[in-house]
């Protein structure tokens, strides 16, 4: 949390230092910034007079993409993470170090390394910014609580919809997964596996089971060329279904 300081101007970052969130500590502190920076209400001594502070300002995080937000903190919670990820993975050094490679479990390894950062947010960093039709789908109990698509992606008809079932032969591997990779490189699924609202077709999937978070999270690539064309207008299409979270 970003809390202010109780006895004059000033702020503090609080964190969980427990090792269970390594790789998350560093997206926290830089989110928590990121607030700092964008969020923070101009504290002077005036607001110190009776000896202690007379504003009710505290920034209590949850994590990344959390259901729990209220629509209100949404767009907060999102500009902090925005600031965080581009302050954490440069994106001429990331895509410098994923230059030529195929996606894989080694290189998403390498890269939440190097930015000390979780996977979830190594993934979709590489979402935003890759050029080749992919998205990804973070998911519980076989239904996706949220997902992304990347920018080809989405302009050929792929986007995730949050609730939408896992494909269950999906399930079943995560649920008898231990916890990790389910597969060292991206199996295929041929078409009719995994559907989306414009069809299904022939994909190449990761997925990763935490058992920490209770999520799963699928890499999914499609090929280059899209299996349908359409020509209607993207913009169109209802762009709340990619940001939309779970609700309860
Ligand atoms: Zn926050």
């Amino acid at each position: 949390m970003l809390r202010p300081h109780s006895k004059r101007p000033a702020w503090h970052i609080v964190y969980n230092d427990d090792p269970r969130y390594d790789g998350r500590n560093r997206f926290t502190m830089a989110h928590e910034l990121g607030h700092y920076q964008l969020h923070r209400p101009v504290l002077t001594e005036q607001n110190y007079r009776s000896g202690a502070l007379d504003t009710d300002t505290l920034f209590q995080c949850k994590p990344m993409q959390s259901n729990a937000w209220r629509e209100s903190e949404q767009q907060r919670e999102e500009e902090a993470d925005t600031f965080a990820s581009f302050l954490l993975m440069p994106i001429d050094d990331y895509r410098a170090q994923v230059s030529g490679q195929n996606m894989s479990a080694e290189m998403l390894d390498h890269v939440t390394d190097r930015y000390g950062v979780s996977l979830t947010a190594a993934a979709l960093k590489w979402i935003e910014f890759t050029d080749t039709r992919a998205a990804m789908v973070v998911s519980r109990d076989g239904f996706a609580l949220w997902g992304r698509a990347s920018k080809s992606a989405y302009k050929s008809g792929i986007f995730v919809r949050s609730g939408m079932a896992l494909p269950e032969l999906v399930t079943r591997e995560i649920d008898s997964s231990s916890r990790g990779f389910l597969s060292d490189t991206p199996v295929e699924r041929p078409k009719g596996v995994w559907f989306f609202s414009r069809g299904s077709e022939t994909l190449q999937e990761l997925t990763l089971r935490s058992e920490f978070l209770d999520i799963s999270i699928s890499i999914l690539q499609f090929q280059a060329t899209p299996f349908l064309t359409t020509d209607e207008d993207p913009s169109d299409w209802d762009t709340v279904d990619q940001f939309n979270r779970v609700s309860r």
